[in-house]
């Protein structure tokens, strides 16, 4: 099957969170799977690295309108892994520091959203299946039926739109119908919502199926508390509406071979190796090591979704037991100030590491006992797939992903990978870290919930296969 997967990152190109992990993975399972899936990204020529835009062969050009205007798009060529990649370059829209945060989003990814459906004639790749992601590539779909359906080449292509993450829809002012958008009578409510334009909204309406990256949030984005205002068009399209949970790149995140580790290992000389990885990056981070003691790590964008007040709420009862904690992460100020205060109340117990840093996110997944991902929702979640196979046993929210990933530890049968808790609250994720710090001191149980977790399988094969029916349903 011939699928194209449009997105606005991929690994190892450009990656500002779990989407990038996704386009970067999937595409190479599918292909393993005997169909030729490429993917499109828009080419941003201050973000990917000189050595990879070596590799990058100009295809083709042409021009695309939106609305009023005719804009340049370029197509580059490029193969990773058995991948072939296309970029399309605009320099106004996408040679910029960033990906996002500019105050022409909306117009540079409907840009980049039509471009895709140019330059398919281009690079004489007709899909059979188009699969866009979140609210960036939302228009694919919208565009596709409103501007090209009725030309051969496009008649029969089938679409999927996939949500990461519903708090993000693309949301803008109605201006944008006219000024950017352009599109017909017909198709224009399809992209209006309470008043606004809101590309995920377009997306969901247009696309063949729409896909969300786990079974639980799939249920969940019904309600709304975690659908940000899209649960009654979700409702009326259940119908179409699947959860297949993400995978990680089993080849990439390896303890046996990873080289940014101090010490590789596997799941079978794990309890020595990682006390030497606990060491050396103790010894980086010029925290006082005690073996005895657990070390709890979160690796996570700094916003409200990630569950730091609850941390926030019990991080003094956290610290007077005897355990310590460190934290890398980016994002939103007030996180970033809130550590920096605790860490400067707790010097010998807590680091906050603000850095985007996939180096040091290696040695802290190696080198912790406990990872803490206490979300208020998680539509799946990579790092507590990541944190597993490295052998630090997940504490979780029992929401999204999470909760379909990281099934319960019981102490009767020895089944289980980590340490859950129900409802958004400190003293419930308080009890979940005691559960956890208290089995860490169990050694015959701690060393079986560890096995458990370092030996599952996070690979991409099974979720491509789910990926394949959907595409094969439509
Ligand atoms: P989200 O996509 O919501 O940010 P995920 O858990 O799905 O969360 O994916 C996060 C990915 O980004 C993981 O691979 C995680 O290791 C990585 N990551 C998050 N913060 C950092 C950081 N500060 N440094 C390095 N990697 C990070």
């Amino acid at each position: 099957m011939k699928i194209l997967f449009v997105a606005s990152e991929a690994a190892p190109f450009v990656r500002t969170g779990g989407l990038g992990d996704v386009a970067g993975a999937l595409p190479k399972a599918l292909n393993e799977l005997g169909n030729d899936c490429r993917v499109i990204l828009p080419y941003y020529k201050d973000e990917i690295k000189d050595d990879l835009q070596h590799t990058f062969r100009f295809k083709a050009s042409t021009f695309v309108d939106l609305s009023w205007r005719r804009q340049y798009v370029g197509v580059y060529e490029t193969k990773f892994n058995g991948v072939t990649y296309y970029f399309v370059d605009n320099e106004y829209y996408f040679k910029r520091k960033g990906l996002y945060g500019h105050f022409d989003d909306g117009e540079r990814f409907a840009f980049f959203s039509k471009a895709v459906l140019e330059a398919l004639p281009l690079v004489d790749f007709i899909p059979d299946v188009i699969h866009s992601n979140d609210w960036h590539t939302a228009l694919v779909p919208v565009f596709l039926d409103a501007f090209y359906r009725s030309s051969a080449d496009y008649n029969r292509i089938k679409t999927v739109f996939t949500i990461h993450n519903i708090e993000f829809q693309g949301k803008y002012g109605k201006e944008l119908l006219n000024d950017i958008l352009g599109l017909p009578d017909g198709a224009r409510e399809l992209v209006m919502m309470d008043g606004d334009v809101n590309f995920m909204k377009g997306g969901i309406e247009s696309a063949s199926a729409v896909t969300t990256v786990s079974e639980t949030y799939a249920n969940e984005i019904m309600d709304p508390f975690y659908s940000y205002g899209l649960e009654s068009i979700l409702s009326l399209r259940r119908f179409k509406l699947y959860g297949v949970v993400n995978g990680i790149d089993m080849g990439e995140y390896d303890p046996k071979t990873d080289d940014r580790l101090f010490e590789n290992y596997t799941v079978k000389n794990w309890e020595k190796k990682k006390t030497l990885n606990k060491k050396a990056l103790f010894e980086m981070i010029n925290l006082p090591y005690d073996e005895s003691r657990p070390l709890v790590a979160m690796v996570s964008r700094l916003t409200e979704q990630k569950g730091f007040d609850l941390v926030s709420a019990v991080i003094d009862d956290m610290m007077r037991a005897d355990m310590q904690v460190v934290i890398l992460g980016t994002g939103d100020w007030k996180y970033e100030n809130m550590f920096r205060a605790i860490e400067a109340r707790y010097p010998l117990k807590f680091r906050a590491i603000m850095a985007f840093s996939a180096d040091i996110a290696s040695k802290l997944y190696a080198a912790s006992d406990i990872f803490l991902m206490p979300s208020k929702f998680e539509p799946c979640g990579l790092s507590q797939l990541i944190a597993m196979r490295y052998g630090s046993v997940p504490v979780v929210r029992e929401t999204g992903g999470l909760k379909d990933t990281v099934p319960a530890y019981n102490h009767e049968t020895g089944e289980g990978k980590g340490f859950t808790f129900k409802t958004y609250n400190a003293y419930d994720m308080l009890d979940a870290v005691w559960r956890a710090y208290g089995a860490f001191y169990d050694k015959e149980n701690w060393r079986k919930v560890v096995k458990n977790a370092m030996s599952s399988d996070f690979g991409w094969s099974v979720s491509a296969k789910k990926y394949l029916e959907i595409y094969k349903g439509i």
